[in-house]
Parts: structure tokens; C-alpha cells; sequence
């Protein structure tokens, strides 16, 4: 292999810049010609593939979002769009692609290495939502930047003994939700994997902090739920607690990467370049009890995830 590219696709993460730069690097570092492909697919079906240097992935460690920018493309869902993109890449020699993104971008990277593209998945969500790896590049910042938000939520939750009421993002998952749920010690953590009673789940809990003494309160609920508004309409209701809503959005996405991403990310793009060296594709970096190892895509795509028993036994033990 002479030649590869790199592209992210899909939700933008922190730490995907790092990810972006180490691919390019260690590919140089091994003797290829590394191209980038901006917008994601798009760009693919596009043909928006330029050569990167190493001074291409300069100063941009420390920078959230992507520099190669991302897209939805819901044109390379068919086979025949696929194809087209893989003519660009082949036109230019490209026999690799390295694609940083999430479950859905490792769909189109399964269908690139079935219809000739040898392609490599890296895992970069702030969801954590892959099921093959335990982490996923941009989590450890999303959390910071939601728990530094709640953080300063709380201050004025504390001086007006409220209700605050938060949905941090996630998706469908809730591995975001509890852990900023227990690092700010919130009376309520509510993740789409587990159902919940308004009552006893939330109403009472509240109610039983507040008779031992606690003023103000953090509900944290997860993207998944849905109607944050409506749910802190009917806990005004039920507790006679002054309640607002607050949805962090898309802030959790940005930000500087923490060293963890940062490091993280470096990890998996070598890692990625070496599978890509040894022609290998159809594969998806992960990290798997503390270390990295790699999946044929079509066996990651079929795992499912569930939330970690362990850290949710925390959560009610440290609240009930
Ligand atoms: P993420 O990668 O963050 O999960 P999406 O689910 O939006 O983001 O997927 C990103 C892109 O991946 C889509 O816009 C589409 O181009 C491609 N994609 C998603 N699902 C498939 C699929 N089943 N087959 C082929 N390509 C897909």
C-alpha cells in the first residue's frame, strides 16, 4: 500500500483533530502518501481529496470540531454512490481509507471495504455508544464541558433552592448522563436503558433528599428521554419545588480535547494506519480492557451495549 486517505463522518467530536493527525503522521511515517477527504462521504462522492503534509496536521492537537470537516450523506446509503467514491479514491491511486466517526459511518465503511475499498473504522462519538469499544473519542471531553456547565447550574440552583432539571446528549444511550450524573452527585439520573416511574423514581427521590436536609436538586436526564420541558412542569407540580429545565446541546460537542482524547485519538489513528499497512480492512479500532484491539465491522455492527451495571449500583448507592 502506497497511498491512503482519511476522512470524518457523521456527529463531530473532540479529540477527532488528533485522530485526523495521527493517521497522517504514521502514515508518512511508513513510507505513504496520505490524502484527506473533506465533508465526509460527500466529499468522497465529490472528489474532495487533497494530499496532506506533515505540516498539514500542525498546532490543531488542541483544536475542537475537525479540520476536514463532516457531513451526513444520505446518498452513499445506495451502492451505486459507493462506487463512484471509490473510483475518486482509486483515480488517485488511493488502495485505503481510514474513517473517524460513529455507528453510522461504520455502515459506509463496511460497505466501501465490500465493494473494494479496504477501510478501517476509527470510533469517535462523545456518546460512547459503540458497542465493540469502551471508549470512544470525545467522550472524556463531553463530560468535562457538561459537568463544568452543570457545575455552574447548581451555583444558581443552590442560592434559589431549585430544581434543575439538565438533558445532556447521548442519543439513545445514557452512558453520558450517568457518569456527569455522579460526578456532580445529581439526586436523579434518568437513561434511556433503564425505565422509570415519575413518581417513584423522580418525585420521591427528591422528596427523600429533601428530608434529609438537601435545598436544591439535579435531575439529570439523558437526550434519549425526551421532554425535558414537560418533565420539569410535572416535578414543579408533584414536589412544590421551584423546577427549570436547562438543554446543554450541542456546547458538549466543542471544546479543547481533554488529554485523554487527545491521547486516545493518537492511539487509535496509528493503530489504524498499521491495519491499513498490513491490508487489512473491513476492521474498526477499539479500545477493550485497556487496550487496543481490532473487530471485523460486520461482527462490531451486531454488538449492542448496555449501561454499566456497576457505575449505576453507584449512582443509587451514593443517593438512596
Ligand atoms: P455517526 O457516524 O456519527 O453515527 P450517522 O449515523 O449520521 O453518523 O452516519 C454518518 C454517515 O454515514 C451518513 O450520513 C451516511 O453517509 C453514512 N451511513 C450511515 N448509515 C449507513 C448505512 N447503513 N450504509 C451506508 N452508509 C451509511
Amino acid at each position: 500500500m502506497k497511498k491512503i486517505a482519511v476522512l470524518t463522518s457523521g456527529g463531530d467530536s473532540p479529540g477527532m483533530n488528533a485522530a485526523i493527525r495521527a493517521v497522517v503522521r504514521a502514515g508518512i511515517h511508513n513510507g505513504l502518501e496520505v490524502f484527506g477527504v473533506s465533508e465526509g462521504y460527500k466529499g468522497l462522492l465529490e472528489n474532495e481529496i487533497t494530499p496532506m503534509n506533515y505540516r498539514s496536521v500542525s498546532e490543531m492537537m488542541n483544536r475542537g470540531g475537525t479540520i476536514l470537516k463532516t457531513a451526513r450523506c444520505k446518498e452513499f446509503m445506495h451502492d451505486e454512490y459507493i462506487l463512484k467514491g471509490i473510483e475518486n479514491l482509486k483515480a488517485l491511486g488511493i488502495e485505503g481509507l481510514a474513517v473517524i466517526g460513529g455507528d453510522g459511518s461504520f455502515r459506509g465503511a463496511k460497505d466501501l471495504s465490500r465493494l473494494g475499498m479496504p477501510t478501517v473504522g476509527i470510533p469517535a462519538t462523545i456518546d460512547n455508544d459503540i458497542a465493540c469499544t469502551d471508549y470512544t473519542i470525545g467522550f472524556d471531553t463531553a463530560l468535562n464541558t457538561a459537568c463544568e456547565c452543570i457545575d455552574k447550574l447548581k451555583d444558581t440552583g443552590a442560592s434559589h433552592n431549585r430544581c434543575n432539571v439538565i438533558e445532556v446528549m447521548g442519543r439513545h444511550a445514557g452512558h453520558i448522563a450517568l457518569e456527569v450524573g455522579i460526578a456532580n452527585g445529581a439526586e436523579v439520573i434518568i437513561v434511556p436503558e433503564t425505565p422509570f416511574d415519575l413518581k417513584t423514581d423522580i418525585v420521591e427521590r427528591i422528596n427523600q433528599a429533601a428530608k434529609k436536609g438537601k435545598k436544591h436538586f439535579v435531575v439529570i436526564v439523558a437526550e434519549g428521554i425526551e421532554g425535558v420541558d414537560k418533565l420539569a412542569i410535572q416535578i414543579e407540580t408533584l414536589t412544590e419545588i421551584s423546577t427549570r429545565a436547562t438543554i446543554l446541546g450541542h456546547m458538549q460537542r466543542g471544546g479543547t480535547p481533554t488529554v485523554k482524547d487527545r491521547v486516545m485519538a493518537s492511539r487509535m489513528g496509528v493503530y489504524a494506519v498499521e491495519l491499513l499497512m498490513e491490508d487489512k480492512g473491513n476492521r474498526v479500532v477499539a479500545w477493550k480492557n485497556g487496550r487496543i484491539v481490532d473487530y471485523d465491522i460486520n461482527e462490531a455492527l451486531e454488538m449492542k451495549k448496555t449501561i454499566d451495571a456497576d457505575l449505576y449500583n453507584v449512582y443509587k448507592t451514593v443517593t438512596e
